[in-house]
């Protein structure tokens, strides 16, 4: 993108998101790995009505566009990202309770709803309660957790696509293991209709904090991170196949695989993405050597990695 494109597409954002708008922002500041170089163009949205105006525009002028929940899902290369990239978040959190139905916007904190609707009684969501995604992103990727996941709460999701705006019916939302239609078409996430049951809170919150006690257990907390790298095969467990193949605490620059969970790279500090990428291969090499199966990331990769 050539410096006046950006800067006339920085004045059109910026008429749009009033103060939104930021250029050459480091992303590492806005993803939970604490890696990856600047986005052209940062668009930070106060409100839905701003998010949604910013995203029709893009479609509408042609422009590609990258949506970032919380950034816990990703690995954002160093030399960042051409182009623009809109995150969602604070202005997004807006939650609405309707008897058993909740409606949340794209940018609510997962673990903070979690929490709240089980202390009202609302049970359905305390497995999500250590997944630190937002709900757009816990959409988009069917977050999921002992044993659970998105797609047994949400109802119907408010999209806007290139088209519009649309309702997609959880019927037609494509749910699979950490997966949904929102992955393969261009589609904005700006709220969900989560559909919970009646539960005594007590029994609830418990169930969450057990959870939650589990997690705190057997997965890393401290070191940046982006959860899980890679996707379950079939039905086995990747950090059960890392393991056996001998490579948790392998390590590429600051880049290591944890020695609590194997499926979790850690940025032990200064990891590039080249680093984690590299860590990935090596990964990926040794259990495929070792145990005869391919692994697939479950992290999306953003913005312009080196074709090697
Ligand atoms: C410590 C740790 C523990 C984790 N544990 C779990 C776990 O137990 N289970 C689990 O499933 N995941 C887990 N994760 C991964 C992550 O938290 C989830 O995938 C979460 O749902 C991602 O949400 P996000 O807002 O951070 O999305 P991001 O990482 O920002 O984005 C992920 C994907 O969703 C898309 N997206 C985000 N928001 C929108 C939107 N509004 N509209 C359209 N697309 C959107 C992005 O483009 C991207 O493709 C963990 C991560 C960490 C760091």
């Amino acid at each position: 993108m050539t410096r006046s494109v950006t800067g006339g597409l920085v004045a059109d954002l910026e008429r749009l998101c009033p103060g939104g708008v930021r250029v050459d922002e480091p992303l590492a500041r806005h993803v939970s790995f604490r890696i990856g170089g600047p986005a052209d163009i940062l668009v930070l949205p106060r409100s839905l009505s701003e998010l949604a105006a910013a995203a029709a525009w893009l479609y509408r002028a042609g422009e590609p566009f990258i949506v970032l929940g919380r950034g816990s899902n990703v690995l954002v290369a160093d030399r960042g990202v051409r182009g623009v990239v809109v995150k969602t978040g604070r202005g997004q959190d807006g939650v609405r309770y309707d008897g058993e139905r909740v409606l949340a916007e794209c940018g609510v904190s997962l673990p903070h709803l979690s929490r709240r609707a089980s202390a009202r009684g609302l049970a359905g969501l305390e497995f999500a309660a250590g997944i630190p995604g937002s709900v757009g992103g816990a959409v988009a990727m069917n977050a999921g957790a002992h044993g659970h996941a998105l797609a047994e709460v949400v109802a119907e999701v408010r999209v806007l696509t290139p088209r519009g705006e649309a309702r997609w019916r959880a019927a037609e939302l494509g749910f699979r293991y950490r997966e949904s239609r929102v992955q393969h078409e261009p589609a904005v996430v700006l709220d969900a209709v989560l559909a919970l049951r009646r539960a005594d809170p007590v029994e609830t919150l418990a169930r969450l904090d057990r959870w939650l006690r589990t997690r705190s257990e057997t997965q890393p907390l401290g070191p940046p991170s982006s959860g899980c790298i890679f996707r379950n095969p079939g039905d086995d467990y990747a950090g059960r196949l890392i393991d056996a193949a001998g490579a948790k605490g392998l390590r590429v620059g600051g880049a290591v695989v944890s020695d609590r969970h194997a499926n979790y790279i850690l940025n032990t500090g200064g990891a590039s993405a080249a680093d984690v990428l590299a860590l990935i291969e090596l990964v990926r090499a040794r259990v495929r050597a070792r145990c005869g199966t391919e692994l697939h990331t479950e992290i999306k990769l953003l913005g312009e990695f080196d074709p090697a």
